[in-house]
């Protein structure tokens, strides 16, 4: 059951969204595009004054009564970072209270320094390199996103198969190098934010956010919350078998989705397909699949039997997810979408069609993302938006209820 810590939290979150992609907006707005009563639009519109999240952009005059002031979120508040840890690279984010992307860094992961020590100096790096980037802002939170299975609440990285760490307190490891409040997720789970805090409509939707890349898995919102799980490990869904003792998948069981539909087994399919085809690049998955989409558009019988075969596979797994869980959106994202998606989810549609239950299917729409920039960061400073908007709510209740085990207000931002 939600508390009412979580209802008012979902109300400023519903505000502070609502100043979101619009210059300005007076509170009567803001209670339209809500639907939340003037009463708690003041109440929250006052905090977010006070903690200056927001300020009083004009006044406008009205031809009778108080003239109307209006609202806007704060452009030197401060800043967040956004970090997308991925196997092979680190991309940090600057973004403002609107995530709007102000600037930008990557640095490349070394797949053979992959010990833990290893990759947080990599990351410390590219996080300080921003840090330093935007220093007339105050630093308000960093967003971590890391692959695999993570801990959200300890900040530890507990099952990242492709370099074999199992239980690394990366936050505490980062942290030793950024004294700022920092959040974990993982890409999955980021990529839902990201859909939450920059598509409209998205928080009154339940969708899925399925990501086609090196890894296969998709994430999940129902009722505007971040589907998690007991674990923080909802949305595994490219770890489920669709072939019975079929291919080998990394993470040790056979014929699951990934192995089919993920970027080296669609690799297997071209090489079963045309072992000796132009097309395949040993080991750059990439490369292949660049390839793969330019064979595609000039119809090359071996990539045409490749992506026929993926979208086979692609289909009936998306036909389980449009049957257990009933979504409005499938969103397709990632890398492997980018290049292929169009292609695949024409080809997949039927399938889709044969497998997923009649009713089901008719509610549901499909979508390609085309992010502005990266996706993965977007959502994981959207983390990190969140827990300041959370502490920034903490400081009335810790006020009206004179508890003093509630909260502080967040006195931890750094001036750059
Ligand atoms: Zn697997």
């Amino acid at each position: 059951m939600r508390s009412t810590a979580d209802i008012r939290r979902a109300n400023a979150f519903d505000v502070v969204r609502a100043l979101h992609g619009t210059a300005d907006a007076s509170r009567r707005e803001i209670a339209q595009a809500t639907g939340l009563s003037n009463a708690t639009i003041t109440n929250i519109c006052n905090l977010l004054l006070t903690a200056g999240v927001v300020t009083e952009s004009r006044r406008e005059k009205a031809a009778t009564g108080r003239p109307t002031t209006r609202l806007t979120l704060n452009p030197t508040h401060g800043r967040f970072l956004g970090v997308d840890i991925a196997e092979t690279y680190v991309h940090v984010e600057t973004l403002n209270l609107a995530l709007d992307c102000l600037s930008s860094t990557d640095l490349e992961i070394d797949y053979h320094r992959r010990r833990p020590r290893q990759i947080v100096e990599r990351v410390t790096e590219a996080i300080q390199r921003e840090a330093e980037a935007n220093r007339s802002l105050p630093l308000l939170g960093v967003g971590v996103s890391a692959p695999g299975q993570v801990d959200q609440v300890g900040g530890t990285s507990v099952f990242a198969p492709n370099w074999g760490w199992r239980n690394v307190p990366l936050l505490d490891l980062l942290t030793k190098a950024l004294d700022a409040p920092m959040r974990l997720d993982n890409p999955l789970k980021s990529l839902v934010l990201a859909q939450l805090w920059t598509q409209p409509l998205r928080a009154t939707q339940d969708f899925v956010v399925v990501n086609l890349g090196t890894g296969v898995g998709l994430g999940a919102a129902i009722d505007g919350h971040v589907l998690r799980g007991r674990t923080n490990s909802a949305g595994e869904w490219g770890h489920t078998v669709i072939v019975a003792d079929g291919r080998q998948c990394r993470c040790g069981s056979r014929g699951c989705i990934e192995a089919y539909v993920g970027a080296s087994g669609i690799m297997q399919t071209l090489r079963e397909v045309a072992p000796n085809s132009p097309v395949l690049h040993a080991d750059d998955q990439t490369l292949t699949m660049r390839a793969l989409a330019q064979a595609l558009e000039r119809g090359d019988p071996a990539a045409l039997a490749t992506a026929e075969r993926t979208a086979h596979f692609l289909g009936i797994g998306l036909a389980s997810v449009i049957n257990m869980l009933n979504p409005e959106v499938v969103v397709l994202a990632g890398w492997v979408t980018q290049l292929l998606g169009e292609r695949l989810l024409d080809m997949a549609r039927p399938h889709i069609a044969r497998h997923a239950l009649a009713v089901s299917m008719m509610a549901a729409s499909f979508e390609i993302e085309h992010p502005r920039n990266n996706s993965v960061s977007v959502g994981a400073a959207a983390t990190a938006l969140e827990a300041y908007l959370e502490a920034v709510m903490a400081t009335d209740e810790s006020a009206s209820a004179k508890d003093p085990s509630n909260t502080p207000a967040p006195s931890n931002a750094l001036s750059g």
